[in-house]
């Protein structure tokens, strides 16, 4: 038949474990590796990565095709010309579902939108199609879904076999072979036709459901990520779960869950609306008490308890209020701020104290000549620099004679 590597895969693509003889050894990437007379490994190829396994017990590292021979990549050398090798079942069953199940999928885009498949790339986590779509509806996309998985519950049979080149024609193949000679045929049962390479389940039930995740616009098409088999249960568990919990937590049903998010993230913007007008007031209301209370001109505190946001709020409230010079601190967990503001008939540049007092606590800050702030890790010196900004002030004011 072909030349090269036999395929046990082609034939059997459940078994496991086969018994070989070594053609060949080489180095390929630098790695000791093997040609055999035949074998169950898949090589990359088609958009399906390679099977995984062992050859006498010694790691496969990667499988590839070099045109009809077959290169195992070894992850040591082996001494012996007979050898068995074995692949991980759990991956090449993976493999099946994900690359029947997009057929399948291919042929329902095909059969409801006339659309062709571009490219496919089966993934180690989700797989993807591309498709020469220009625009699709969310309902298109379900439909092509409920056709593919009727196809899996109506469990048809999934048959592989060769024809000659020259009588390809007798099959209706959904896309032209790349290949020549002899052309390897996938059939769904009278629903789609394929010249493929790949492994492919029995039957379709195998495949288990079908599911496409989400799509995007690629060049002038669509690409599809969707799962199969083991991969979709997994994702519908830890859906399920989310919902589940999200259902507990804000005690509704899953079926509200969406309007109850968007209620509260409408509530919550108003709340940060209303917030920040009652700040302003009460920033306020304590400004018109620390004036009252104040004969001094400069105003110097430290606060703890209060946000960057209010004690700004409280200097702009104080300065625009009376002729003042405003030094205030805050003494925050992780930093600690500095904000100095000084009212307009006062000309003071509080920019000037800002490279005085910045070193101290280790600060950056900036602003305009009315308003400074600064903010520091050095929160111990906080009250050092403020004091600082307090000589300085009186000297500018001329109050230190
Ligand atoms: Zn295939």
């Amino acid at each position: 038949m072909q030349e090269g590597t036999k395929r046990i895969y082609l034939e059997s693509p459940y078994k496991v474990e086969f018994e070989a003889q070594v053609v060949e050894k080489v180095i390929w990437e630098k790695k000791p590796a093997l040609i055999l007379d035949q074998t169950c490994f898949y090589p990359e190829s088609g958009g399906q990565p390679c099977d995984k396994g062992t050859i006498n017990e010694v790691e496969v590292l990667k499988v590839l095709e070099d045109e009809a021979r077959i290169i195992h990549l070894l992850a040591e050398d082996i001494s012996s010309d007979k050898i068995t090798g074995k692949i991980e079942w759990q991956t090449r069953f993976d493999h099946m579902q994900q690359h029947s199940g997009q057929h399948i999928l291919s042929q329902s885009f095909h059969e409801l939108l006339g659309a062709e498949t571009l490219s496919f790339h089966l993934g180690e986590a989700i797989s993807s199609l591309e498709m020469d779509i220009r625009k699709i509806s969310e309902e298109e996309v379900e439909n092509v879904e409920r056709r593919a998985n009727e196809i899996v519950f109506q469990d048809r049979e999934i048959k592989c076999y060769f024809i000659p080149e020259e009588k390809i024609g007798s099959v209706p193949l959904r896309r032209p072979p790349k290949k020549k000679g002899l052309i390897r045929v996938v059939e769904v049962s009278d629903f789609d036709f394929s010249a493929c390479g790949g492994t492919h389940v029995h039957r379709a039930g195998e495949i288990g459901l079908i599911k496409i995740l989400k799509l995007e616009r690629i060049r002038n098409n669509v690409r599809f990520e969707f799962i199969c088999g083991k991969r979709t249960l997994e994702d519908y568990l830890w859906k399920n779960r989310i919902l589940r919990e999200l259902s507990t937590r804000f005690t509704v049903n899953e079926g509200e869950i969406l309007n109850t998010v968007e209620k509260l993230s409408s509530d919550l913007k108003s709340q940060k609306r209303k917030g920040k007008k009652m700040q302003e007031k009460i920033a306020q209301y304590e400004a018109q008490e620390i004036i009252q209370e104040t004969k001094e001109k400069i105003i110097k505190e430290l606060f703890v308890d209060k946000t960057p946001e209010e004690v700004r709020f409280l200097v702009l409230n104080i300065i625009r209020k009376g002729d003042f010079v405003v030094l205030f601190g805050l003494k925050g967990e992780e930093r600690g701020h500095l904000i100095l503001g000084c009212s307009e008939n006062i000309n003071i540049d509080m920019r000037e104290i800002v490279p005085l007092v910045s070193p101290l606590i280790k600060g950056k800050g900036g602003g305009r000549s009315s308003l400074v702030e600064i903010a520091g890790e050095e929160i111990e010196n906080l009250e050092q620099a403020l004091e600082r900004a307090f000589e300085f002030i009186k000297k500018k004011m001329g109050l230190d004679l």
